[in-house]
């Protein structure tokens, strides 16, 4: 029985909306929670859908966060399946596809996002994936075996974690990316230089400067990627990692202030004063970037999540983290904390050929990010010296001599 009448409603059960919703319990909240999401798993994590999940090393329940126990032992009503078709905000209501209406006092948005579909023929073929949910890896798992040809589309994050997947389960892979390098809008060439040397080492097939002009079939052959200047690839599979759409059609058409994701303060409140926003859907200002962005992290869903559920219930919040992202790729693990700019003086410590290094973003003498490999407790201090505004010298942070510790 609840003993407060209201309700919070959470649209979208992901990583975002389970945080949310447990926050609100753990923060004593009695009323009524409902978690309205329109996939059929309770609220999972999505990091190991690239790796350990599309391997086939962990089952796709191992990523839960709460399970349908857990749900129920919190009192938290969760709707599976349920997607929601609509806010109409004079009546602080959802409505579901289905036509149900849900009244609410508080909403939080916990969207996401959905995997960006490459705009060429035949992109809906047989053949062609994408990546976002555990129905998509369990789809695109058995066919990353031995012997099969992949073609990657996209050399960012999510698309270099597949093919270092699929190559680690024997497949024959092809990346292809439109930019010079890898990763080229988030690393310094280095480092996009170092992913590249990474994966070629592995049997890793990599085009730059190359666009995807379409997919074909014929009757019982392979699926023909078709490039820009002509080059046709053949193979069994393609998976499409360009990046990521927000889910923000139900802020906008509800008319709440959007700008590539819903516009949120450091409350996490979007422009109507009882709708709050959280995880990949959300574009907040970030003073450790110097601008506003959508966070697409791990870290960010889970914090905004509990920053959103915490500002709904009238706590004292100030959502401005430093942004930390990781990756795995070949046996390596990538972190990057705060947002490299080019306008950053680079600094390197260690060697990237030798498999462990950082590089560090300065102005002036402080640091403003820093992008790992394989280092996991310099990224520790280095964080440290980025959140302390710590003065430091160029020489001292490329000097492995000079304890980071120390400084
Ligand atoms: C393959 C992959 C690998 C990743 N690897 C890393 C990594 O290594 N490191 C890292 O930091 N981050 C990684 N991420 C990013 C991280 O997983 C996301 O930032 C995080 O999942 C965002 O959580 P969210 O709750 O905002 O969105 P989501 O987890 O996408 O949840 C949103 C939910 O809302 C649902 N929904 C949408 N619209 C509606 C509607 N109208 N009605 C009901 N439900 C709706 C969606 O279907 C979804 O279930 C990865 C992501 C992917 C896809």
């Amino acid at each position: 029985m609840h003993t407060d009448q209201s309700t919070i409603v959470i649209i979208g059960a992901g990583q975002a909306g389970a945080w949310a919703a447990r926050t609100l319990r753990e923060e004593g909240f009695a009323g009524r929670v409902l978690l309205i999401g329109d996939e059929i798993h309770p609220p999972y994590e999505r990091p190991p859908l690239s790796k350990a999940v599309l391997s086939g090393e962990a089952a796709p329940e191992s990523l839960h966060i709460l399970d349908a126990a857990a749900l129920t032992a919190l009192s938290i009503e969760w709707l599976a399946k349920a997607p929601v078709a609509r806010i109409e905000r004079a009546d602080r209501r959802v409505i579901l596809a289905d036509g149900r209406a849900i009244r609410y006092d508080k909403l939080i948005l916990c969207t996401g996002g959905r995997a960006r579909e490459l705009d060429v023929p035949g992109n809906t073929l047989p053949g062609v994936h994408t990546l976002r949910t555990i129905a998509d890896a369990q789809r695109l798992g058995p066919l990353l075996r031995t012997g099969a040809r992949i073609v990657v589309v996209g050399g960012g994050w999510i698309g270099l974690e597949v093919a270092a997947t699929a190559s680690k389960r024997g497949a024959a892979v092809t990346v292809i990316e439109t930019m010079g390098r890898l990763c080229e809008r988030s690393v310094p060439e280095a480092l996009s230089a170092h992913l590249h040397g990474m994966h070629v080492a592995q049997g890793v097939d990599v085009l730059l400067g190359a666009a995807v002009a379409g997919f074909a079939r014929a009757a019982q052959g392979p699926l023909e990627v078709m490039l820009g200047d002509g080059r046709t690839i053949d193979c069994d599979t393609a998976v499409v990692g360009i990046g990521l759409v927000p889910n923000d059609e139900l802020a906008r058409a509800a008319g709440l202030d959007c700008e590539g994701g819903v516009l949120v303060d450091a409350q996490c409140r979007t422009s109507d004063p009882d709708i709050f926003a959280a995880g990949d859907v959300a574009v907040a200002r970030n003073s450790w970037a110097g601008r506003r962005l959508r966070l697409e992290s791990w870290q960010n869903a889970q914090d905004q999540g509990i920053a959103a559920a915490r500002s709904a219930l009238g706590r004292d919040v100030d959502y401005d983290p430093l942004p930390w992202f990781w990756s795995d790729q070949h046996g390596t693990n990538l972190q990057i904390y705060g947002v490299p700019s080019p306008r950053h003086q680079v600094v390197v410590r260690g060697d990237p050929a030798a498999g462990s290094f950082v590089f560090f973003y300065l102005e002036g003498e402080r640091v403003m990010a820093a992008l790992g490999g394989n280092a996991a407790r310099e990224l520790r201090f280095a964080r440290r010296l980025i959140e302390r505004r710590t003065p430091v010298s160029a020489q001292d942070l490329a000097d492995p001599a000079v304890s980071l510790a120390k400084l």
